[in-house]
């Protein structure tokens, strides 16, 4: 048997890497992981955490001004952009510590430096110059923003991962995606008091959710004052010699701004990781290619998170590395388990959601049955605000089970976390019904929805 430096090393420091670093430390297996920027990866330091701190800094105007109806008087609000950043930072590099020492608690060792392959065994850690061989080897090095170099004038914009640090806050962007990423920063951008156009290249925003929920969110969106073009894209991005930059679509429209954002999807982090020289394939969007297990085509080299372009949320880079310790270390083969995911869209108003869209329930149930429940919350009524919450159940009609449950309101996102239990579990319509609902709330509405609002037959709709 060949003797190795290390029974793993980890390549990315992010979620999933962090944490199957941990837990196979932690085994006793020694471990070691590399990262060449900062520990906690995509998630913590300019994803998840920095984008959900935004948005709670971009609420409060909604919040100052909802307080009136309730009898109070906020004297006149001012935002400090720089103390926004500031505090977030601070509490970025806490995470970020406690993701290292974590790791060095269990006893694993950690790099600051990018690593890439030499060999199916043999790791270069580049900073120090020298190699490290190991027996398993885990590719966390998750994903970046696409940076649509085919679009001219590409170099004068800003990513997510630049919006979060910018020098001073812009008096207006224009931000091209129609993914939760480009949805989320519109409205945080908005939230602040940016004049902030979002243009999408598709027919509405956030494809893949339940339509009910895009249209809803759309009109939301563009009551509060956010421009939204559909079935628009940048043709180029031009500086002006004010230091602004005009942006030309391809409706002959051009729009000048102090910044143009791109958030048009994200690309695996595989170049220059010597994956060729290693004989690790990949596939046609760069991602690592991995079998159910997230094995690669070699036998001891793995990968886990965005760097395999499954699903691109870091509970479930957390899981595969959770499934990845149980397969490679404890002799218990686990696949990680993609079926029926909650998720949240951090917009204002928020979404969550589980399970499948009616359009894609229509595409694997002959018969369906649709809940659905339009209503203001009763914060608005006091606050006046217009805004209404939207409430969506599919069931499959012949066996009663609850296929999708769709949000849109404040608190979404928690309420899909506990609707996704009751979906993983295959609960019926039945059992949503048997449950007694908790009011006053918002979601007593999920259990309290007794009668279809239309049914769905063979794709058709049967009011
Ligand atoms: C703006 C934004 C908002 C998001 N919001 C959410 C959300 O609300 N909820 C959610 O679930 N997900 C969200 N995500 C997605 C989430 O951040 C990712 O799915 C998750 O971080 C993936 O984890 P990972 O371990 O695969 O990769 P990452 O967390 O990206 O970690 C990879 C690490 O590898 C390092 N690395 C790369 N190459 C090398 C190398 N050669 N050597 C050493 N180190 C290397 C990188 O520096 C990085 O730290 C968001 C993403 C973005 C961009």
């Amino acid at each position: 048997m060949p003797t190795y430096d290390y029974d793993l090393f980890v390549i990315g420091g992010g979620s999933g890497g962090v944490r199957a670093a941990r837990l196979s430390a932690g085994l006793g297996k020694r471990v070691a992981v590399a990262e060449e920027y900062r520990y906690g990866g995509t998630c913590v330091i300019r994803g998840c955490v920095p984008k959900k701190l935004y948005v709670y800094a971009s609420q409060f105007p909604d919040h100052f001004a909802d307080a009136a109806g309730y009898g109070w008087t906020v004297p006149e609000a001012s935002f400090d952009w720089p103390t926004l950043v500031a505090n977030k930072d601070k509490e970025i590099a806490r995470l970020s510590g406690l993701y290292e020492s974590g790791v060095a608690n269990a006893g694993g060792e950690t790099f600051h430096s990018r690593a890439s392959l030499v060999d199916a065994h043999t790791i270069r850690i580049e900073n120090e110059d020298r190699t490290v061989t190991a027996e398993h080897i885990l590719i966390a090095t998750g994903g970046r923003p696409n940076p649509h170099v085919a679009l001219p004038g590409h170099e004068h914009c800003i990513f997510s991962n630049e919006a979060f640090d910018l020098a001073e806050l812009p008096k207006s962007i224009v931000i091209a995606g129609g993914g939760y990423i480009a949805v989320e920063f519109a409205n945080i951008f908005h939230g602040l008091g940016v004049e902030t156009t979002l243009i999408y290249r598709g027919m509405e925003i956030l494809q893949r959710f339940d339509m009910d929920l895009r249209h809803r969110l759309h009109e939301e969106m563009a009551a509060k004052g956010i421009r939204i073009l559909c079935h628009t894209i940048f043709e180029q991005i031009d500086k002006r010699a004010d230091g602004r930059l005009a942006a030309t679509l391809n409706s002959g429209e051009t729009i000048v701004a102090d910044q143009v954002m791109l958030a048009i999807g994200r690309i695996p982090n595989t170049e220059n990781l010597g994956l060729e020289a290693a004989g690790v394939k990949t596939g046609v969007r760069d991602e690592i290619i991995v079998d159910s297990l997230s094995r690669t085509n070699l036998d001891n080299v793995w990968a886990i998170g965005d760097v395999t372009d499954r699903v691109q949320l870091t509970p479930v880079a957390i899981h595969e590395a959770m499934c990845f310790v149980e397969t490679a270390f404890k002799d218990n083969p686990t696949e990680p388990d993609h079926d029926c995911i909650a998720t949240a869209v951090f917009s204002q108003p928020e979404i969550g959601t589980v399970g499948l869209s009616e359009d894609e329930a229509v595409k694997r149930f002959e018969s369906l049955e649709i809940y659905s429940a339009s209503f203001r919350p009763m914060r608005h009524t006091l606050s006046g605000r217009q805004e209404k919450m939207l409430t969506k159940l599919v069931v499959d009609a012949e066996t009663r089970r609850v296929l999708g449950a769709h949000i849109l309101g404040p608190d979404a996102g928690e309420m899909a976390q506990l609707l996704g239990i009751a979906l993983k579990a295959r609960l019926t319509k039945d059992d949503f019904d048997r449950t007694m609902a908790v009011h006053p709330t918002a979601s007593e509405e999920l259990v309290t929805m007794y009668r279809p609002s239309y049914l769905v037959r063979n794709g058709s709709r049967v009011d």
